[in-house]
Formats: C-alpha cells, sequence, structure tokens
C-alpha cells in the first residue's frame, strides 16, 4: 500500500491530523477541488485498528467510489440474541452490512486521497494545535506545520477537539474486541450472518462478524460499566462458541489474537464542531451512533461536510467556517439523537423490542431500511404523525427509567446472562 513518504517541513491551505475514514474522506474532497492538502498521520499505514469494520450499506451512497475491493464479507443475516438467549434469526433479501478489516479499508481510503492529489507523512505524532489570526501551527516532536485551516480527524481520544476546548457534551463509550481464527467450516457456514446480542446489560451488545478468514469478535457499552464488559465478552464467546459446535462435533478449536479495547465516544447534545479555524471530524467531534456503536458511516458524512465548509471558506463563498457545526447539527446529530432516545427505549424494556423484530415483519424490515439508509431514526418519531408528542413523552420516561437501571446494575451489577430477568 502507500509507501512511507517523507515530506519535507511545508505549509498546506488544510492540515488534517488522522488518516482514518473521517480524514481521508476530507482529504480526497479536497484535492479533488485542487485545495493542497496534507495529512499527518501518527501511525506506519498499513496499521491494524480495533474496530468491527462492519460497514451499512448507506455508506455506498457516501463513498464516490467503488468500496468494494475491501469487502470481506457481504451480511443479509442477522442473528439476534438477548441475554445470550431467545435467539432467532432474521434474513434480508438485500444486502445490509460489509465486513472489512480497518488496515485495508483506511489504507484503501487514503490512497484514493492520495491518488487525488492529497499529501501525507506516516510516523508524525501531531502534539498541540496554535490559532493566530491567519494560520494555524500543527507542533510535532519533530517540528511544526502550518496552514489556514486544520481539521482534527485525530479519533476518539483527538488531541485535537481537546486543545481546542471541543470535547463537551460527550458520553464516554468503551468497546473491547478480538480477532478469532476457528475452523474453516464454520467461518464458511456463516460468512453472511453477524451475530448480535443486546440488553444483556444496560447500553450493553455484543457482536460477531464474519471475516474472509476468521471471525471478530467484540463487546461494548457505556464506559462506566467497563467493569462487567470482560466477563461479557468471556459468557459472549462461550455462547458462540457452543453455538458453533452445532455444526462439527466438539466446541471448535479457535485462537484469539488482538484483543483490545478502545474508547467510542459519543456525543449526547448538539455543540460546536468549530473553533475558528479548526474543526473536528469522525470520532474527534463523538460523532457515533449511540445505539450500535457505529462510527465509520459519520466519520465519512462529517469528513465530508468538513471538506465543504473548508472549499466555500477558501473560495470566499463564506467569510467563517460557522457553516460547519451548523450542519453537523442539523444533518448528523439530529439523527444521532434520534438514535440516543431509541437506546433509553431500548434499555427500558430490551426484551420486548427484541421479541418484536422476531415477531414483527414490518419492524424488521424497518430495521434493514436503516442499516440500508433508506430509512432514518428521525423517521420513527415522524411516523406517529400528530400523536408525535407521545413519542417524546415516552422517550423522556424511558429515559428516567433507563437511568434508574443502569444506577442499580451499577450497586448490584448481574448481567442478564448470569441471573436471567
Ligand atoms: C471495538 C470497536 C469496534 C467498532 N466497530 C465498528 C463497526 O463495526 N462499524 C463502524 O461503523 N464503527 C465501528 N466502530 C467505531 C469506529 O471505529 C470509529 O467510529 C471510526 O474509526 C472513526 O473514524 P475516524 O476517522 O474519526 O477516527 P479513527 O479511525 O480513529 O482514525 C484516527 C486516526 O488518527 C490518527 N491519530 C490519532 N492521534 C493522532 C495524532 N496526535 N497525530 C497524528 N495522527 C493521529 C490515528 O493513528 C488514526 O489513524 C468501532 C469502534 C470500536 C472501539
Amino acid at each position: 500500500m502507500t509507501p512511507v513518504q517523507s515530506f519535507p517541513k511545508t505549509d498546506a491551505e488544510v492540515i488534517i491530523i488522522g488518516a482514518g475514514p473521517a480524514g481521508t474522506i476530507a482529504a480526497f474532497e479536497l484535492a479533488k477541488q485542487g485545495i493542497s492538502v496534507l495529512i499527518l498521520e501518527k501511525a506506519i499505514f498499513p496499521r491494524y485498528k480495533v474496530c468491527g469494520a462492519g460497514l451499512t450499506h448507506k455508506i455506498l451512497c457516501e463513498i464516490p467510489f467503488d468500496l468494494s475491493p475491501v469487502f470481506e464479507t457481504t451480511i443479509n443475516t442477522i442473528c439476534f440474541s438477548t441475554g445470550l438467549k431467545e435467539v432467532f434469526t432474521r434474513t434480508s433479501p438485500d444486502p445490509i452490512i460489509y465486513c472489512s478489516m480497518r488496515e485495508k479499508l483506511d489504507a484503501f481510503l487514503l490512497s484514493q486521497a492520495v491518488a487525488a492529489g492529497a499529501r501525507v507523512i506516516h510516523g508524525v505524532h501531531a502534539q498541540d494545535v496554535k490559532q493566530s489570526i491567519n494560520q494555524v501551527e500543527v507542533i510535532t516532536r519533530t517540528g511544526s506545520y502550518r496552514s489556514k485551516l486544520l481539521i482534527g480527524a485525530d479519533g476518539a481520544s483527538s488531541m485535537v477537539a481537546r486543545v481546542s476546548g471541543l470535547r463537551d457534551n460527550l458520553l464516554p463509550g468503551l468497546a473491547w474486541e478480538a480477532e478469532i481464527k476457528t475452523n474453516s467450516d464454520a467461518i464458511n457456514r456463516f460468512s453472511n450472518t453477524v451475530f448480535l446480542d443486546w440488553g444483556s446489560f444496560p447500553g450493553g451488545y455484543g457482536w460477531v462478524f464474519p471475516k474472509k478468514d476468521h471471525f471478530s469478535v467484540g463487546v461494548g457499552g457505556p464506559a462506566h460499566l467497563s467493569k462487567w464488559m470482560m466477563l461479557y465478552y468471556q459468557q459472549f464467546m462461550n455462547y458462540f462458541m457452543d453455538g458453533l459446535q452445532n455444526f462439527s462435533s466438539s466446541i471448535p478449536h479457535y485462537e484469539t489474537s488482538s484483543l483490545k479495547s478502545w474508547p467510542i465516544p459519543v456525543r449526547v447534545k448538539k455543540s460546536r464542531f468549530i473553533n475558528d479555524k479548526v474543526v473536528v471530524v469522525g470520532d474527534a467531534g463523538g460523532l457515533t451512533d449511540p445505539l450500535t456503536g457505529e462510527g465509520i458511516y459519520y466519520a465519512i458524512r462529517s469528513g465530508k461536510l468538513a471538506a465543504e465548509a473548508c472549499s466555500d471558506y477558501l473560495q470566499g463563498k463564506s467569510s467563517k467556517m460557522d457553516q460547519y457545526s451548523l450542519s453537523v447539527n442539523e444533518a448528523l446529530m439530529t439523527e444521532l439523537l434520534e438514535a440516543n432516545r431509541i437506546r433509553y427505549l431500548f434499555n427500558t424494556v430490551p426484551g420486548k423490542i427484541h421479541h418484536f423484530v422476531r415477531d414483527s415483519d414490518r419492524a424488521w424490515r424497518a430495521f434493514g431500511k436503516v442499516l440500508r439508509g433508506e430509512r432514518w431514526y428521525a423517521d420513527v418519531r415522524r411516523g406517529f404523525g400528530k400523536w408525535r408528542i407521545l413519542w417524546g413523552t415516552a422517550c423522556r420516561i424511558s429515559k428516567q427509567i433507563s437511568d434508574r437501571k443502569e444506577r442499580k446494575f451499577l450497586r448490584n451489577g448481574k448481567i442478564r446472562t448470569i441471573t436471567s430477568s
């Protein structure tokens, strides 16, 4: 993939810190308009990144080139459970998710940005950002870089967001994930199936994504419940391996690699995503789905919105970058806040929602359509029409119940898989 480039200290119109999906898509969009872009990335690509790399179908509408070279599997089936019980499977006639590996996806997106004209320097760890009247300076251990505008695409622990005062209204989430190698029959048998366990503890969920030659298995939830996550991970692994036993004579032998945890920041209020000439995108802006932990789609959407705002500013179409905050709040936060309301509802009655998806074709179709980008969380509220106020009230009440449940869980801490409710 992209060779490590040594590039002399330089200026660019836009510097982007971080070459994840948010940064590379922003770089691609700017470079193709002839704007000079420099990406500073601390890692040497290709690099492993802990992530399920499950790409919901709706991403395809946002990517202006063919992404299929990085797909390892195509998913049209989800095997649901709650508390690792009450298992059922639902299949969609159309693909709903594509699974990749982040080293492949990120290297591919970066190669597209470079092909469009973006420059990249690997192995540069940005340490600080200073703004003056007409430029932004990025300080690194090996020197500093100057630009007119800066995009902070430096992920969940974003230095840019921290030094620019853009880390308010964040709910810290956490996820653990590992790559699991097991016998190839099992991997082939489930190459179109995602396993999803939800409702085992407040806000917690577990997933299995099938890849070309292994499974990615992970669990996630609110960071303050992290103490229970490893226990849940072990139970989830046992549940999954026991399930695979049905397809072979004994529990398949498996090997675990890269078991790691990583934060998932979730923005829970409309906020500022810009400080003068500095904007934050993707995880740096806390733009992840509070219900599912999905972040790549929002990284790509915010990367595109940031590129548009930078381009308008540089071409003199707008005198300030404020438009970026407005568009993120309007286009992305409205949807993410709706997802947060649904999360409260789910935490209040996980079993009922599980049964609803199992028993109602309409509910399953709606679920599939949200993953495919044919419907949005906000449509749930709209669907209530003139009774919309009822939906708002139900969400408010469920937030109180959900908070109470979480406090109780913190006191008594029992995962539903140990003590079934
Ligand atoms: C366990 C787990 C599983 C997940 N699974 C999924 C999933 O299946 N689907 C999904 O859509 N989302 C998933 N997510 C969320 C997803 O990983 C993120 O939302 C997504 O990576 C955000 O992209 P980004 O470009 O904003 O940041 P990142 O992908 O984190 O990229 C940030 C980049 O910035 C670089 N960087 C950081 N700091 C600096 C610095 N100071 N100087 C220079 N470079 C720097 C990093 O090396 C990195 O390359 C998962 C998250 C976790 C933790």
